[in-house]
């Protein structure tokens, strides 16, 4: 089932994030993706680590179609690739029966960059290739590196005529500066479907490396939440829940075309988040 043509005007659809465990942390993701399956969201991505094997994201993203019957998304990214390892990639995602792809460039820790300088290159290769439905990241509140939010939509821009169909959103805790910047990116001529990216709050350590790693604002009242459960990590996981679920309802009231929540491989917080919606 190709992620785009789940969309439809005027239907917020839900769907969720799910990370592979680390290889040596003998962690298994089965009984958190049978969870999570339960809830029957419109589509599961799974990221892929920097450095990381895209056949293992692959894996996973062919086990929720297969045995959940849930449509997957594998995350790639531009991170050491090559033209030729990019399509064995392919190759080898489209041999395990996904047909949705996640293109990005990817934050190199150590390795760099090699054919492949933006994600918009990979997209296109992606379509090219033929039989996938690629979509891209978007940044509410612009990209980290992004030198103005002018420039950064300009670029999603490109991402759309390389042939994404879809965007997927940064996380945001406000959903005032996601409906802004939709705006802005419907007035430069971004017309697919676009998820806003919703992260509940979940512990004051999480929350620091996040808004460290893409550079998301913290409004007020995650502020006080933060400050109000320093001493109390249930409280601060309770109300941080119950704070994602107020804004996916509101941005499922606004008819936004999808909400992507990112479960951090939880499935009782976003067992919490559907209850509530
Ligand atoms: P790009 O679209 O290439 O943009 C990167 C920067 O370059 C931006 O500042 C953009 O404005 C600029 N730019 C783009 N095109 C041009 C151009 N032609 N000229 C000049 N500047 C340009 N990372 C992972 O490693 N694994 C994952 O699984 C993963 N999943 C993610 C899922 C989502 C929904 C999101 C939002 C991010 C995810 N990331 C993941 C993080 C992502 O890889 C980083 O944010 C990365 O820094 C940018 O990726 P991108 O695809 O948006 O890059």
């Amino acid at each position: 089932m190709r992620i785009c043509d789940l969309y439809k005007p005027g239907k917020t659809i839900l769907s969720l994030e799910v990370f592979p465990p680390k290889k040596d942390s003998g962690v298994s993701l089965d009984g958190a993706l049978s969870e999570i399956a339960r809830l029957s969201p419109a589509f599961i991505s799974v990221t892929v680590h920097v450095g990381g094997s895209a056949d293992r994201t692959a894996g996973i993203a062919a086990n929720i179609q297969s045995t959940f019957g849930i449509p997957s998304i594998a995350h790639l990214t531009c991170v050491n690739a090559t033209r030729a390892t990019i399509r064995d990639s392919l190759q080898m995602i489209r041999e395990r029966g996904v047909e949705n792809i996640l293109a990005l460039r990817g934050d190199p820790a150590d390795g760099g960059y090699k054919d492949y300088l933006y994600a918009s290159e990979l997209v296109r290769d992606v379509c090219g290739y033929g039989g996938f439905c690629a979509g891209a990241a978007c940044y509410p509140e612009g990209h980290i590196d992004a030198s103005d939010p002018v420039s950064d939509i300009e670029h999603l821009k490109i991402k759309q005529d390389a042939g994404a169909a879809f965007f997927l959103s940064q996380l945001c805790f406000d959903n005032g500066l996601f409906y802004r910047f939709l705006e802005r990116a419907r007035a430069a001529g971004i017309s697919v479907p676009v998820s806003a990216g919703v992260m509940p709050v979940l512990s004051l350590g999480q929350i620091e490396k996040m808004i460290f790693l893409c550079g998301a604002s913290l409004p007020a009242r995650v502020v006080r939440l933060l400050h109000k459960y320093q001493t109390d990590a249930d409280g601060l996981r309770k109300a941080g829940t119950e704070l994602a679920a107020e804004q996916v309802r509101g941005l499922t009231e606004m008819r936004v075309d999808g909400v992507h929540i990112y479960t951090m491989n939880k499935p009782e917080v976003a067992a919490w988040i559907f209850s509530q919606r």
